[in-house]
């Protein structure tokens, strides 16, 4: 693959205490870093934000009212962008900040707008997008016209957008399971996801943790973008990056839909 979207959960940015997951993105900035100068065109799509913003301002609880959760998005917003810049400057990469909404779907000219945009990115040696859905102006989670819903969708639309051979979309969980393993014990991981038909819906679970979002749902709605666009998306865990060299070794790594 030589053009790679990787999407970062919330369940592997943020630990359960509300603390950041320095760590894991110190690894992060050194792999993706890594590909950077191998010739590789790297976006990156990270959630977050939440999280963050909810570390900085001390809450505990994911706000329920949605401006509260989109005023503490925009502080986490910023401090998560510090961190990447920080984590990637170590590395001689800059980060640009690319805040998505649904207008690049409903109007054709955001559509060339943010096409231009990552063409532009992408030819530069030494940065690395990193792409958030833009909380401040998308309305509300179910609706559907302002709103993605989650980034895992958003990160199949930012591969579609960008034609990339893969999405890599790590999570706190190998890949998809036969059941939700939290729930099922003897739930198996699935290697290879051909299509989204209605046993593997069925399959999906919620979130597992008070962070994560969509759980698998979202994700197989990702899938189901990737498949259509004949594209390939491979879901682990992200809590080594360094999976990802071994991912694209051609290791057989989480689950694949292809
Ligand atoms: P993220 O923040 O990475 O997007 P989520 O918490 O939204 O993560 O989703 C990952 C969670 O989905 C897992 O921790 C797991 O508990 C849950 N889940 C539900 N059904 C399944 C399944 N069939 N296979 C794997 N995980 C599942």
């Amino acid at each position: 693959a030589d053009r790679i979207v990787i999407k970062v959960g919330t369940s592997t940015l943020i630990r359960q205490n509300s603390q950041i997951n320095l760590p894991v993105i110190k690894k992060l900035a050194y792999v993706l870093s890594t590909l950077k100068k191998n010739g590789k065109d790297v976006v990156l799509v990270s959630s977050g934000a939440i999280g963050v913003g909810m570390g900085v301002l001390n809450i505990d609880q994911r706000p329920i009212k949605i401006s509260k959760q989109q005023a503490v998005a925009a502080v986490g917003q910023a401090e998560l962008m510090q961190i990447y810049n920080e984590a990637f400057h170590e590395y001689g990469m800059s980060v640009a900040q690319i805040l998505i909404t649904r207008d690049i779907i409903d109007y054709p000219e955001s559509h060339t707008n943010v096409m231009n945009s990552f063409q532009e990115l992408l030819s530069m040696d030494n940065t690395i997008p990193i792409v958030n859905e833009n909380d401040t102006v998308t309305v509300s989670e179910l609706d559907h016209h302002t709103k993605f819903g989650d980034n895992d969708q958003l990160s199949a639309i930012v591969t579609n957008l960008v034609d990339a051979d893969l999405l890599i979309m790590l999570s706190d969980i190998d890949g998809f399971y036969s059941a939700n393993p939290l729930k099922v014990s003897d739930a198996t991981l699935i290697d290879t996801i051909k299509q989204i038909d209605p046993e593997i819906i069925a399959a999906a679970g919620g979130h597992g943790t008070k962070y994560g979002t969509g759980g698998m749902t979202t994700k197989l709605k990702a899938a189901e973008l990737i498949l259509k666009h004949n594209q390939q998306m491979i879901l682990t865990n992200g809590k080594d990056p360094e999976i990802i060299f071994n991912l694209l070794a051609g290791d057989p790594i989480g689950t694949l839909f292809s």
